[in-house]
């Protein structure tokens, strides 16, 4: 049903070029999807690489908002700010100007070779629910539990808070992206 809102958590991810205006400006880029609506931000945190190459640190934020698209069109307005701030995938969980996560989605589940909702290691990745808590405290990972109890048992040395914020677009604001 085109016309219900849901509630999506993104992650947002950078370690190429100027992270932290890239991030503010797939925030914006976000806002100005037609169907999604920001709501929140995290505060940014600076985390440690996880897995490939040697590679910069990373900052990270997450993003609560709602939604009226489907887990395919969320998925294909992600990736198309990615692009717009020149994502590219030669090197697998190598250094990146954008990535753009799709970690919950309301109650949804998807299995599909290309879109895993729940993100597949949401509950496994320290970067992701550190903000994730960050920005609620009640957060809650469909199929896991509350991120709290998840952080408990995880090492989240690697991920440290900034003093960056992200600014939030007003609903309404900015409409091109
Ligand atoms: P990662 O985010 O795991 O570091 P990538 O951003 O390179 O790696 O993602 C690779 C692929 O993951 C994308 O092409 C996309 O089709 C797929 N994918 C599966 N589930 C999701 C999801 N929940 N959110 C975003 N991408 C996803
Ligand atoms: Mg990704």
């Amino acid at each position: 049903m085109r016309d219900e809102w849901r509630e999506v958590v993104l992650g947002l991810g950078s370690n190429l070029g100027d992270s932290i205006v890239i991030l503010q400006g797939a925030v914006h880029d976000l806002a100005a999807v037609e169907g999604l609506e920001v709501t929140a931000s995290s505060a940014v945190f600076e985390t440690d690489p996880v897995g490939g190459p040697e590679q910069p640190m990373f900052l990270n934020a997450v993003l609560l908002g709602r939604t009226t698209l489907r887990n395919h069109e969320l998925l294909a307005a992600g990736q198309e700010v990615e692009q717009h701030w020149q994502r590219t995938r030669d090197v697998r969980w190598g250094p990146r100007t954008l990535d753009v996560d799709i970690i919950a989605m309301g109650d949804e589940r998807a299995d599909d070779p290309d879109l895993t909702i729940p993100h597949r290691l949401a509950h496994e990745r320290p970067f992701v629910l550190v903000p994730w808590l960050a920005v609620d405290p009640e957060a809650e990972l469909i199929g896991w539990g509350s991120v709290a109890a998840l952080l408990h048992d995880l090492d989240a040395s690697g991920v440290r808070p900034t003093d960056l914020r992200l600014d939030v677009p007003a609903p309404g604001e900015d409409h091109d992206a």
